[in-house]
């Protein structure tokens, strides 16, 4: 069956939100694989800016131009979502020897729980090594410009966030 042989690549976090960074990654990634979803971890514990429609409306605003790539949420283990849409691929961004820690550490987890799937490390671009989603809500909160790290969107969204909230 073709739909076997084809590469279909999970990028999971919270995307709270997607940051320049992430899209970094996401469109260099959807030129090696067939088929790309961004999947929004749901963690109840984790207190978010943004709901889970609002990030995946954010999300698909940025992709909209990559034919590919499509966004998703799951709740659960990562990789019981990637057998149960077939997804043979996990992808992770690494920024630092930080992320590396982690990420070996999860990518070990993923591969005792599920072998089959691959885990597949990209490196950031130089220009996003510094750039997380905590980082630019800090930024923002201290009323400092965020549009060189998110897209136009993003941007509004965080101002619109912190307007309510004042
Ligand atoms: P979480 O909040 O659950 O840590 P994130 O949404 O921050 O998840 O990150 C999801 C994935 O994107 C992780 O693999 C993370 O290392 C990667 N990532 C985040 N920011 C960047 C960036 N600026 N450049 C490259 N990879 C990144």
């Amino acid at each position: 069956m073709e739909l076997l042989n084809q590469k279909l690549a999970v990028y999971a976090g919270s995307f709270d939100p997607i940051t320049r960074g992430h899209l970094d990654i996401i469109r260099r990634a959807a030129t090696v694989c067939d088929r790309l979803v961004v999947a929004i971890g749901l963690n109840p514990a984790k207190k978010t800016w943004f709901s889970v429609p609002k990030r995946i409306d954010l999300i698909r605003d940025a992709t909209r131009e990559l034919q590919n790539v499509s966004v998703d949420a799951y709740d659960g283990l990562l990789v019981d979502y990637c057998k149960k849409i077939h997804a043979n691929l996990i992808l992770r961004g690494l920024r630092s020897t930080t992320d590396f820690d982690f990420e070996m550490q999860l990518a070990t987890l993923n591969r005792d729980l599920a072998p089959e799937i691959q885990t597949l490390f990209m490196p950031a671009s130089p220009e996003f090594t510094a750039v997380s989603s905590s980082a630019v809500k800090e930024i923002a909160m201290f009323r400092h410009p965020v549009d060189h790290y998110v897209t136009p969107l993003v941007a509004a969204e965080i101002q619109n966030y912190l307007t309510h909230q004042a």
